[in-house]
């Protein structure tokens, strides 16, 4: 689930948390003190749970022993959320409508429902950022939220939370096809990126089947693809740097902005983390040179794909796509026959 708390209940274990548990506290920062896992060079005295066990004889497993029920978080005061994000957001940013949150109940898995208190649709990062700041501050969960097309359940709130739908963040910012460099907003549409660059015989591959609804922050967040995968990959192979809003309201970029660098691939690491680690803010991306279409055979007799198989088996060069279509289907492209 995509959820993430930004204010952990009190815990007397040390260690790495795991589940509704967040991502980061203010002014609670584990230290090696704390006993959690620290990141030492050679020599240095270990204080991380990874140093030598005790024996076998006094050994407890982890897993053998009960970790302490979390602290009840205090309830949320939604009346005052939802001032302090009127006063980040213009009036139309805020969804607050008993009937209007509806419209933000579930996802593509229509069967997993759960009404949100709160719905915002920023339209900047620094609307995405202020709102995540607060969310820190007040101990508020949040959820991001693109076009509501996924099939996990990831941009439901299923605890109460903020819901920061993307929306309205829909603008492509550059375009340099010079450089095969896109810069977009995470709420455009996926089949905008190609009608945007179709012009110049550029098309955006990522392509999954919904594709004329689906936002690319969305599409980032799950690392989704469609039927050009085979050949050019899946998200993570076409976009290069992003901008986001991580969980303590704090703004960086992942990335570099060319396909290939030496240090860690924390912008790989993002990408496909179902909004777990932050809200992505805008991307570059780069799209392929459209490959021309080509009639591979044109049969009416039974077995006409034999042929057409062998074609493309023998070629030389992949396929981005394969379309078959039969003359009886209406409104068949004539290219495709
Ligand atoms: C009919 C249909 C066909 C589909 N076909 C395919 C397919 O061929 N291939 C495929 O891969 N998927 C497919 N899907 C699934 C879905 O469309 C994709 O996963 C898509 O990428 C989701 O995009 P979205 O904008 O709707 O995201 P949402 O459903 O709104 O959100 C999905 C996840 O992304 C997170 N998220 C959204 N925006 C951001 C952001 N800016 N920053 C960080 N996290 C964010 C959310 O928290 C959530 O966890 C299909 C779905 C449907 C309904």
């Amino acid at each position: 689930m995509s959820f993430f708390a930004v204010t952990p209940a009190p815990s007397t274990e040390p260690g790495i948390e795991l589940g509704d548990h967040p991502v980061s506290q203010p002014g609670t920062a584990a230290s090696p003190a704390d006993g959690a896992v620290a990141l030492q060079g050679p020599g240095a005295t270990s204080t991380s749970s990874l140093a030598p066990s005790p024996s076998p004889a006094t050994a407890t497993s982890p897993i053998d022993s009960p970790s302490p029920a979390p602290a009840p978080r205090p309830p949320i005061d939604w009346p005052a959320i939802e001032r302090q994000c009127r006063a980040i957001l213009p009036a139309r940013g805020v969804v607050a409508a008993r009937q209007e949150l509806l419209a933000y109940d579930c996802d593509g898995l229509t069967l997993h429902r759960h009404q949100p208190p709160l719905v915002v649709l920023p339209e900047t990062t620094d609307q995405v950022a202020a709102l995540v700041r607060l969310c820190h501050q007040q101990g508020v969960p949040f959820v991001a939220r693109g076009s509501g097309t996924g099939l996990s359940g990831g941009a439901v709130a299923e605890t109460p939370s903020l819901v920061i739908a993307t929306s309205r963040m829909r603008s492509i910012l550059d375009l340099d096809l010079a450089n095969r460099r896109i810069t977009v907003q995470p709420g455009v549409i996926n089949s905008w990126v190609t009608r945007a660059v179709s012009g110049e015989g550029y098309y955006y591959a990522p392509d999954p089947s919904s594709q004329v609804v689906c936002s690319i922050g969305g599409n980032v967040a799950e690392n989704s693809g469609g039927v050009h995968c085979l050949k050019y990959g899946v998200t993570s192979n076409h976009v290069l740097e992003l901008e986001v809003v991580l969980p303590d309201g704090s703004v960086t970029r992942l990335g570099s902005g060319l396909a290939e660098t030496p240090e860690l691939d924390l912008r790989g690491v993002f990408i496909g983390s179902e909004g777990t680690l932050g809200i992505a803010s805008c991307w570059r991306i780069s799209p392929p040179w459209r490959p021309p279409v080509r009639r591979c055979g044109r049969s009416r007799r039974r077995g006409c794909c034999q042929p057409v198989w062998k074609s493309w088996t023998t070629s030389p060069s992949m396929p981005s796509m394969i379309s078959l279509a039969s003359t009886n289907t209406p409104g068949m492209q004539p290219q495709f026959c």
